[in-house]
Formats: C-alpha cells, sequence, structure tokens
C-alpha cells in the first residue's frame, strides 16, 4: 500500500451498473473540486456488466486527474472502497457513491470540519430518500443498534459519503459489509470522529443494489467485530467463561440426581436431569477447549502480521527533542 500522500484529495467512487449517472456525476464533481482542491478521482467499477466501464474509460482519457479501476467481477461495495483506499494517494480519502445519491457540493463542508480537529467526519443522512419499508425503517433501527454496540453515537453508519484523514484509515481491513463500521473501528483505535448532516437526493437512474437482507448481513458483522474488538486477544475469556457457567449447571444438576435418587427414591435413569447433566459436562468441555484453539489462532493472527493489541500516540523519553507526533 503506498503510503506517501501526494495530493490533497481522494475521491473513490464504487460503481455497480451505474452506466447512466457517472457523466452527471463527474462534471458535479469537478465544478465542486477544481478551483479548490488538488486531487484525484477514483473509480471502481465494480464487475458492471452494463457500459459503466466503457463511460469511465471516456471520461478517464479526456482527465489525468482521473483513475479508473476495474474489478474482474462484483465483489460487493466494502472490496470496491477497500480497493479505492489501497490506491488512493490522498491525504484525506473522501467516499461516495456513483448513483448520484450524495452530494459532491458537500465536500468541501466535511473537509472544513475534517480541519477542525477531526480524523473522520461521517455524513449523515437527516433527509433520506428510499424506500421507506425496504431501506428506511430498517437502518433507524440498525443505526440505533449500532450506535449502542460500539458506543460510537452516529446516526447514520450507512453513508457512503465521510472524509477520512488517510492515518485513520490505513490500518484497517474491511471485510463483508464492514465498511460502515469504520468509524466505529476507528474511534476504539482512539481517532476523533464528528458526524455533519449531508444532503440525499433521490436515485436518479438505475437501481439500487439493497435490500432488506443487507440489514441482517449487517448486525452479523456488527457481533463479529464488536467480538474481535472486545475478546480478539483474549478468547477464553468469552469462551472458558461459558464453559466455567456450564460446568456449573452440570454440578447443580448432578446434584439434584443423586438428590432425587437417593431422598425421594427417584431412579437416576427416570431423571431427565441425568441428561442435562451429561450434556451440561459435555458442553464445558467443549467451550474450554474451543477457547484454547482461540487462544492459539489469536496468537498466530498477532504474530504472523506484527500486530500490535495497543496503539501508541506518543513516546516521551530522554534524548528527544521532538516529541510529538
Ligand atoms: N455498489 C457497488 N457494488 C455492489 C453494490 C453497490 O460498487 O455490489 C455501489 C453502487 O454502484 C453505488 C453504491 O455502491 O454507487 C451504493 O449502492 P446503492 O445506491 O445501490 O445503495 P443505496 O443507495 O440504495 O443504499
Ligand atoms: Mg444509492
Amino acid at each position: 500500500m503506498a503510503d506517501d500522500r501526494t495530493v490533497e484529495l481522494s475521491v473513490i467512487i464504487p460503481a455497480y451498473n451505474e452506466q447512466d449517472s457517472l457523466e452527471k456525476l463527474y462534471d458535479e464533481l469537478n465544478e465542486v473540486l477544481s478551483s479548490k482542491f488538488d486531487y484525484e478521482i477514483i473509480f471502481v467499477d465494480d464487475g458492471s456488466s452494463d457500459n459503466t466501464f466503457n463511460v469511465l474509460r471516456e471520461i478517464r482519457k479526456n482527465d489525468p486527474k482521473v483513475r479508473v479501476i476495474r474489478f474482474r467481477k462484483n465483489f460487493g461495495q466494502t472490496a470496491a472502497l477497500a480497493a479505492g483506499f489501497e490506491n488512493s494517494c490522498g491525504s484525506i480519502v473522501i467516499p461516495l457513491d456513483a448513483d448520484g445519491q450524495n452530494d459532491p457540493a458537500d465536500i468541501p463542508r466535511l473537509v472544513n470540519k475534517l480541519n477542525e480537529g477531526y480524523d473522520i467526519v461521517s455524513g449523515w443522512r437527516k433527509k433520506r430518500h428510499d424506500n421507506v419499508v425496504t431501506r428506511t425503517l430498517p437502518s433507524r433501527i440498525a443505526n440505533w443498534i449500532i450506535a449502542r454496540i460500539t458506543g460510537v453515537k452516529l446516526h447514520d453508519f450507512g453513508c457512503t459519503l465521510k472524509a477520512y484523514r488517510w492515518e485513520s484509515i490505513k490500518e484497517i481491513r474491511l471485510y463483508g459489509e464492514m465498511h460502515r463500521f469504520i468509524p466505529a473501528l476507528a474511534s476504539w483505535g482512539g481517532e476523533n470522529v464528528a458526524e455533519m448532516v449531508v444532503n440525499h437526493r433521490p436515485r436518479a437512474t438505475g437501481k439500487t443494489k439493497y435490500g432488506l437482507n443487507r440489514t441482517f448481513k449487517v448486525i452479523l458483522d456488527l457481533m463479529t467485530i464488536k467480538f474481535l474488538a472486545s475478546f480478539s486477544t483474549k478468547p477464553i475469556y468469552v469462551f472458558g467463561g461459558l464453559g466455567v457457567l456450564s460446568a456449573l449447571g452440570a454440578f447443580v444438576s448432578g446434584i439434584l440426581v443423586l438428590y432425587y435418587k437417593f431422598v425421594t427414591g427417584l431412579a437416576m435413569n427416570r431423571n431427565p436431569l441425568l441428561f442435562l447433566t451429561g450434556l451440561l459436562v459435555i458442553a464445558s468441555i467443549q467451550f474450554i477447549l474451543m477457547g484454547l484453539l482461540a487462544e492459539l489462532l489469536v496468537r498466530t493472527y498477532h504474530e504472523s502480521q506484527g500486530r500490535q493489541i495497543y496503539v501508541i500516540d506518543t513516546i516521551l523519553q530522554a534524548g528527544d527533542e521532538q516529541n510529538s507526533t
């Protein structure tokens, strides 16, 4: 991943079958950016089956500031964004939808807000123009849950339009539908996150690529990142905890079985609690072994990738004149 930042802004646009909206969006971007910033625009064609790539090639021909990355097949919006991030050269990175629902006119405002001293400014589509039943309502519920669980108080995690300082995202690896969790991941790493209301427009051409099922994927991703963040260095605490609970349950139910046998005379093989005891014994062994396996995995993961379990901001020590980062 190129780490030297040669331009001020990188605008990153994942596009999947958006042939009819790209030219207008490009014109709008030009108008907003050309007089104000030193920038590049990276379009990522996410395996479109329509004319998207040809339209992008034409745009690219006339503008050296534009780069086009074409995927072999459709890998999804998160992958497209990740490819854009990895190939970007801007100190500030701004992703944007290709369908024109995000308004390029918001970019200078996001950048100003970022320059007030934030690492990430997240867009909030306060007046959202999408289907209420399949999109807006489920997304409200999902956003509420995400905010509660991550502890990061944003109203709209799903808005693509955000502004990131490169340093705040360069370490983050994306999977699944995870681009929406970048602010949460970054904020856990100590970055400053702000939110700003942005314009949202109805989709003018093409159709949406998502429906209700994305909400479920998002919730599963949320569980994954929460688990990784809370326990990725000590999984035995989770699994071992469950194992100990099961063992306690087994103990109590075993005592009950003996109690019924010797006090009330109920034969052990006629007492369903015997089965429960056996089940809990097996469960507790399984949980503890799973925890130990997970510990092995975690160690391999951290050591093979040279990952630290902490993030240092500054070190002050003798012999340093320059102490701030
Ligand atoms: N997108 C993509 N790959 C996909 C699905 C979507 O690159 O597999 C792009 C799409 O072209 C658009 C953005 O992601 O630029 C958001 O998609 P869409 O407008 O369908 O989502 P919505 O606005 O309805 O949430
Ligand atoms: Mg859209």
